[in-house]
């Protein structure tokens, strides 16, 4: 979890977003049905069938056209050791979480009612990795995510966050780091070690404006890692467009400041329950 900084807030922009993956969705739909209802079935099917099977994922897995400049940067997972229940697991992923529902109004607010990152379950004091060869942009900087943060911003205009660290990062603002070094040590939003000692991950662009879906660029198997924890990844259901954001790897995009986007009239799980 995290707070955005009331500078932050003040400077977000007040625009909603669509997620590339909707869009997407929206025309492969489309143009199938328009492609039914034609005369050039055979041919226009085939060819989008190909298309879709060939789509390496990282093609449609870029979350904007602008953040297209980020293809080729080698982003991985944000520690050291590998995952387990005696390490680390993914906790909460990004977007309409049940969690992030129920605190739309509070502490998810600047993120449009959003879990604007990822939290991994790890004990204090497990090693954090960067995510990609970058430059550390702050150290206990904006964003959150007591008690101690940082950045880092990669090639393309991508920065990195990493919050809820157990100490202030011995790194300095400059500081080049690869990929896989150990960067900072895992600690509790709480400080008690026990209470929610979890890594917060974020994906953002250079303005810190706009937060990014993890999954899309973190070469990982996703779905696997979903499968260790005690908790099954849950989305939570706007019954008016039950099926919208239901998978980890389709979440919207966040804009800072901007509208809630899950201010939900027909919610399941309804508020409070
Ligand atoms: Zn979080």
């Amino acid at each position: 979890m995290m707070r955005a900084s009331a500078q932050l807030r003040a400077n977000a922009l007040v625009t909603g977003t669509d997620s590339p993956c909707t869009r997407r969705g929206r025309t492969a739909s489309g143009r199938a049905s328009r492609v039914a209802r034609g005369a050039t079935f055979g041919a226009a099917f085939a060819m989008a069938l190909v298309t879709v099977l060939l789509a390496p994922e990282s093609a449609w897995a870029r979350p904007s056209p602008e953040s297209t400049v980020a293809q080729g940067i080698d982003f991985g997972l944000p520690f050291v050791e590998p995952p387990g229940l005696g390490s680390w697991y993914l906790a909460q992923p990004y977007g309409n979480t049940i969690y992030a529902y129920y605190e739309r109004a509070t502490i998810y607010r600047a993120g449009q009612g959003l879990h604007m990152g990822m939290d991994f379950a790890a004990a204090c004091g497990t090693p954090i990795a960067a995510v990609a060869d970058g430059t550390v942009r702050s150290v206990d900087g904006p964003g959150g995510a007591l008690p101690h943060n940082m950045m880092i911003s990669h090639a393309g205009g991508i920065v990195s966050f990493y919050g809820h660290l157990l100490e202030r990062p011995a790194l300095a603002v400059g500081q080049t780091v690869t990929k896989g070094q150990a960067i900072a040590l895992s600690g509790d939003m709480y400080e008690t070690c026990y209470a929610s000692p979890h890594l917060h991950l974020e994906i953002r662009d250079e303005s810190l404006r706009r937060a990014f879906n993890p999954v899309h660029f973190i070469d990982a198997d996703w779905h696997g890692l979903a499968l260790l924890g005690a908790s099954p990844q849950r989305f939570e259901r706007n019954l008016e467009d039950p099926r919208r954001w239901q998978a980890m790897d389709d979440q919207p995009e966040i804009t800072f400041g901007g509208p809630l986007l899950n201010n939900f009239v027909h919610a399941l799980p309804a508020d409070g329950s």
